[in-house]
């Protein structure tokens, strides 16, 4: 008798946490099932590149992992019983039920239109693949001059706005931001976002909270009407709504809460991380959505199951921030050094040397994920039968 783990999800953390479980227990002890909607690794964090009309390296998990023991099911997650222990799929042979002992629930976020009205119908998106292929369908049918508004000055805002700019000088490319550009950075880390937004001729609108979207425009708070052809709304990212459809404790947002190890605090054998998790970080603040945290949370839940099943030490690895990473086109980029609670301090990395190194960690990112089981250390550990055969109940007295 397996212990049963579920992984949903296989976005950067739910695959990074299947692998490492894989490398971590013994194969005789578990039997780890992956479930994806897509057949392909989405590289999310290069969503405003495909946008534009680059092309993304295709990276299938069928390759990523064969013989690594973890079971891919390609199919569409449609509900969870957390009492029952089973998770509804959607796959090409129709509908199914699986059977969990430990579940890891990774499914991600999408974008948010946070009510705003004529958001939904008229505005564009690049939190997942579907939206910036639209995107990019619709960019490239734009003529010279025709205007692109850029709802958002958070880092994805910042990211497309520069890669749309660079892209196409010939379009008229606008920010509008809630705030200041870039308030949060560092005086360098501004002045260098200022000048390159500058360069590339973007115009920005500051304090401008947008409060409609019409098909050709979009209107702020402050009585502006902002012409757009096509607007892309980056402003926040909202869980899918799966995890609120069940008893698990969320936040009002459908996140959800989760304790240090990344298990849920209403049900025992039920983990969370990424995107889908409320965890909260230094300085007692909630972790923002974001690969450079929501990694490490993975990590986190993965050494705590395998100590959880074979009776090894829970992991203690607090989870902070170095730096944040921004692209500003494919020349341009700006690496802000932060405190471990996410707070601009002087330093910053900026121009092409920045570039590069955003792109590697886009590309050791990805790596990582397609080298699923690269690099740790082989060290399989028994689950122990009484634990296997106890299967959650064990997890929930640990
Ligand atoms: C344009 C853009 C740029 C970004 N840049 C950065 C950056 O520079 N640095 C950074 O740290 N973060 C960045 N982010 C944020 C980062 O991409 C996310 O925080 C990260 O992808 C979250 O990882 P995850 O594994 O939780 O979710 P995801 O990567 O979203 O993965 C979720 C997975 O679940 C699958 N899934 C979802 N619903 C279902 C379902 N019902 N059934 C089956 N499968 C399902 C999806 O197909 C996907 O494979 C960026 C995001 C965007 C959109």
């Amino acid at each position: 008798m397996r212990h049963r783990i579920i992984v949903l999800g296989a976005g950067y953390t739910g695959a990074f946490a299947a692998g490492r479980l894989a490398r971590r227990l013994r194969r005789e002890d578990v039997a780890i099932t992956l479930v994806n909607a897509e057949p392909d690794f989405v590289e999310r964090v290069r969503m405003h590149q495909l946008a534009v009309g680059q092309d993304l390296k295709s990276r299938p998990f069928s390759g990523m992992f064969a013989g690594t023991g973890v079971e891919l099911r390609l199919a569409k997650v449609t509900g969870v019983d957390v009492d029952r222990k089973t998770v509804a799929v959607a796959g090409a042979d129709g509908a199914e039920e699986l059977g969990y002992d430990t579940l890891v629930y990774a499914l991600g976020s999408g974008w948010n239109a946070q009510g705003v009205p004529g958001t939904a119908e008229h505005a564009f998106e690049i939190a997942g693949r579907p939206g910036a292929l639209r995107l990019r369908e619709r960019l490239a049918r734009l003529d010279a001059g025709q205007a692109v508004v850029v709802v958002g000055g958070g880092l994805t805002g910042l990211e497309a706005a520069t890669e749309i700019a660079e892209t196409r000088p010939d379009l008229d490319v606008a920010l509008a931001a809630r705030g200041g550009l870039g308030d949060w950075l560092s005086s360098k880390g501004r002045e260098h976002l200022r000048k390159v937004v500058g360069r590339l001729g973007i115009t920005v609108y500051e304090h401008a909270a947008v409060t409609g979207v019409e098909a050709d425009r979009v209107a702020t708070a402050d009585g502006r009407a902002i012409p757009a052809a096509v607007t892309v709304w980056t402003a926040g990212f909202a869980v899918h709504p799966i995890a609120k459809a069940t008893a698990l404790e969320v936040t009002g947002t459908g996140q959800i809460v989760v304790d240090g190890t990344m298990r849920s605090v209403s049900h025992p054998d039920v983990y969370a991380v990424g995107d889908a998790a409320m965890v909260m970080g230094p300085g007692d603040k909630p972790l923002r959505m974001s690969c450079a945290s929501g990694v490490p949370t993975a990590w986190q839940a993965v050494d705590a199951i395998a100590a959880r099943l074979t009776g090894g030490k829970l992991p203690n690895v607090p989870i902070r921030y170095f730096n944040q990473c921004v692209s500003l086109g494919r020349k341009e980029g700006l690496i802000q050094y932060v405190t471990a609670d996410d707070r601009a301090v002087r330093a910053a990395l900026t121009g092409r040397l920045a570039a590069v190194y955003k792109e590697l960690v886009c590309k050791g990112a990805a790596w990582g994920v397609a080298n699923p089981t690269f690099g740790l250390p082989t060290r399989r550990r028994r689950v122990t039968r009484e634990r296997v055969a106890a299967g959650s109940a064990v997890a929930a007295s640990a």
